[in-house]
């Protein structure tokens, strides 16, 4: 296990049980890519390409994955991009931008706001005694405190 520093493109269509250092699996199929992270400790990264989380281009043979691959939740914590093959180290992130990347992730995903919700409070139908006489109270009750305001 040690560092690499570039990552050969290979397309499956199932991802491997078990992945080889250097090599970027992707597998349009699953819209995912993986790799095992390239600073060598052996933990798996798997980058889903979806809108909200990682694009990938590929130029010849060498793929490209924007943003940039933050392993904070492995122990060596690495930080690089993957430019057209390239691993590209950053730095360690800080822990604001850390949060800052997932609120701008928490933000992307967040899904569009809900229909407003049927009311609930039903129409007063002709022979509910009851609920015409509580809408007729209300009215009265209203017409009584615009009175009172305007009259
Ligand atoms: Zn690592």
């Amino acid at each position: 296990m040690a560092r690499v520093d570039r990552l050969k493109t290979v397309f499956v269509d199932e991802i491997p049980e078990i992945l080889e250092d250097g090599i970027l699996y992707v597998s349009e199929e699953c819209r995912v890519a993986l790799h095992n992270c390239a600073c060598g400790c052996g933990e798996e990264v798997s980058t889903p390409l979806v809108r909200t989380e990682y694009r990938l281009t590929i130029e010849g043979d060498a793929a490209s994955i924007w943003p940039s691959i933050g392993n904070h939740d492995f122990a060596c914590a690495s930080h690089y991009v993957i430019k057209q093959g390239e691993i590209l180290w950053a730095g360690k992130m800080s822990r604001g931008a850390i949060e800052a990347g997932r609120e701008r992730d928490r933000r992307l995903k967040r899904p569009p706001a809900p229909k407003p919700l049927p009311s609930r409070i039903p129409a007063p139908k002709p022979g509910q005694p009851f609920a015409n006489a509580l809408v007729k109270r209300t009215l009265d009750w209203i017409v009584d405190v615009w009175r009172k305001l305007f009259g």
